[in-house]
């Protein structure tokens, strides 16, 4: 073995803890035993536990990090659109490259291995924002793998221009294309036209779909059908869908059906959502989150992850996967020992899951992204916001931090 993880703790698939040694040779996971023996370097994790590395479905690295740039004054979804548009236009490949960096350098201390990234494309930017994150994952591909969507944020059937774009960087092997059907003139147009791109190029499918505070005018069961008639299911991921927590009952109960019959998943975007929600309102103020853990009783897969981050979508934010599920479970009122496993999950397996990830779990014979928490429960974990305190990626170190120490006098 070139490593031993000495005494970790691991859920087992019938929901228990087993303390065993995790053995690491080349980059995988050789051995999972109560002893694992012939390590050229072994660390003792002191019976803490051991979860596969954090799994983000959704940020975006491009507009990371320009707080400095713009200060946000009404926190509404149309002004962080403007705001950004207009950074936008000064974006150098070499400043969405710095910004990038440092974004993917938080969520490699925070325990995070896969990214999937949001990159805007349109005339504007054109692709520059596109190369400079692709710079960005190659330097730090030692730590976490990016795979990039491409969307058109300002519009797709009203921006000439944009969909020759999103070929463009499909054809030199993005494999995502994403959607913004609510800010295009024609919503359902936009949502045709990514599916006709998706079957092209053969690529999977990641929209924002039905961010608003009321209601009114959802996509959502229009992207189900789509969804079913390109036989597209378990390939079509939705994000924010802040409509879907302000629905009836029996409309949500129809809903979630469609989506698990589908096989459409649904990240939530706790931190984004709860910023830019319910503005216009003085009082009983529309929160915005949906309840993914009841979701997941209905049979929908879901994700949660951090969206933006420092921006003025998002003024908050240190791309700690671990936080924003404490948030979405604190928010959501989780309290079952297995809704907060769930929310762990809903960074680690049900993330992989979403990303069609096939090599991902800490199992012998899988590759070795593992990260050590200072907690020895998954629903501690999340409750306590316990530290990530090793990182491994192909089973080499990435971090390490101290847990803190108290001085008595
Ligand atoms: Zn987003």
């Amino acid at each position: 073995m070139d490593l031993v993880l000495r005494d970790a703790r691991l859920a087992q698939r019938d929901g228990t803890l087993a303390r065993v040694d995790i053995g690491i040779h080349d980059g995988r996971i050789a051995r999972i035993g109560e002893r694992v023996e012939d390590a050229a370097r072994t660390i003792d994790i002191g019976g803490r536990l051991a979860v596969p590395g954090f799994v983000e479905t959704h940020i975006h690295l491009d507009k990371a990090c320009i707080l400095d740039r713009f200060v946000p004054q009404h926190g509404t979804l149309d002004e962080a659109i403007a705001q950004v548009a207009a950074a936008k236009k000064a974006f150098t490949e070499d400043d969405v490259f710095a910004r990038a960096s440092r974004a993917l350098e938080r969520a490699i201390v925070n325990g995070t291995t896969h990214v999937r990234t949001h990159v805007e494309v349109d005339p504007g930017i054109g692709l520059r924002g596109l190369r400079g994150v692709q710079r960005a994952a190659a330097a730090y591909r030692w730590a976490v793998d990016v795979e990039v969507c491409v969307f058109p944020q300002e519009g797709l059937t009203n921006s000439p221009g944009s969909g020759e774009l999103m070929r463009e960087a499909l054809a030199g092997g993005v494999r995502v294309v994403g959607a913004a059907p609510y800010t295009d003139p024609d919503p359902r147009g936009q949502i045709d036209r990514v599916f006709m791109l998706a079957r092209e190029f053969d690529a999977d499918i990641d929209m924002h779909l039905d961010l608003g505070d009321s209601p009114e005018h959802m996509d959502v069961e229009y992207v189900c059908e789509m969804t079913e008639r390109h036989r597209y299911g378990g390939r079509v991921a939705i994000g924010h869908v802040t409509k879907l927590s302000l629905v009836p009952p029996e409309a949500y109960e129809r809903i979630a059906r469609r989506l698990a019959d589908a096989g459409v998943g649904v990240t939530v975007l706790p931190s984004t959502d709860l910023y830019l929600m319910g503005r216009g309102q003085r009082h009983s103020v529309v929160r915005g989150v949906v309840a993914a853990h009841d979701l997941l009783h209905r049979g929908v897969n879901c994700s949660l992850s951090t969206n933006n981050l420092l921006n003025p979508f998002t003024p908050f934010g240190d791309c700690s996967l671990l936080r924003m599920a404490n948030l979405y479970a604190n928010v959501c009122h989780v309290g079952t020992r297995e809704d907060m496993r769930e929310c762990l999950d809903m960074v680690t397996a049900r993330s992989a899951r979403l990303l069609r990830l096939a090599d991902y779990g800490v199992e012998a014979g899988k590759t070795a992204d593992v990260v050590v928490l200072d907690s020895a429960t998954p629903e501690t974990a999340v409750a306590e916001l316990s530290l990530p305190l090793y990182g491994f990626k192909r089973g080499r170190m990435t971090f390490s931090r101290q847990p803190a120490r108290l001085y008595p006098p």
